[in-house]
């Protein structure tokens, strides 16, 4: 049984802004959409507090999420998405994983948090393990 499996909701797209970019991300969606570093920036993101984040669109989903097709630069999205619900709040304490729950309806019920965690590691270990 997975601890966690997509159910392609989008909910996790919805909100203001939480998705910040890491090293060599801006340039690597960049070059997906075939535009320069510049127009992405200007197009599709934010500053804040000097980090730069994805902009949302007037419907609060993040800038590059499209209704029943989701994620537009899923190849390439951000590693904050690609980690998601296995981030380290969540896999460290038992009340954030809990919480997470309400937000993310992949996230298996059945489960128990020890399952959780495993499975977190044998993936986040794999994807550091594959680069
Ligand atoms: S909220 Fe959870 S189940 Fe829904 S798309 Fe995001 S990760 Fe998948
Ligand atoms: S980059 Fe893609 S996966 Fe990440 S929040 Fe935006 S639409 Fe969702």
């Amino acid at each position: 049984m997975k601890a966690f499996d997509c159910k392609m909701c989008g909910d996790c797209c919805y909100g203001e802004g939480g998705i910040f970019l890491e090293e060599g991300e801006k340039e690597r969606i960049a070059r997906f959409l075939k535009i320069s570093t510049s127009d992405f920036l200007n197009r599709y993101c934010e500053i804040r507090n000097h980090r730069t984040y994805l902009a949302t669109g007037d419907d609060h989903f993040c800038i590059f999420y499209e209704k029943r097709k989701g994620c537009r630069i899923h190849p390439v999205k951000p590693a904050r998405c690609t980690l998601w619900p296995y981030f380290p709040a969540n896999v460290n304490d038992r009340e954030t994983w809990e919480a997470a729950k309400d937000a993310c309806r992949g996230i298996n019920r059945e489960c128990s948090f020890e399952e959780f965690v495993r499975e977190a590691r044998a993936i986040t270990q794999g994807k550091s393990a594959s680069g």
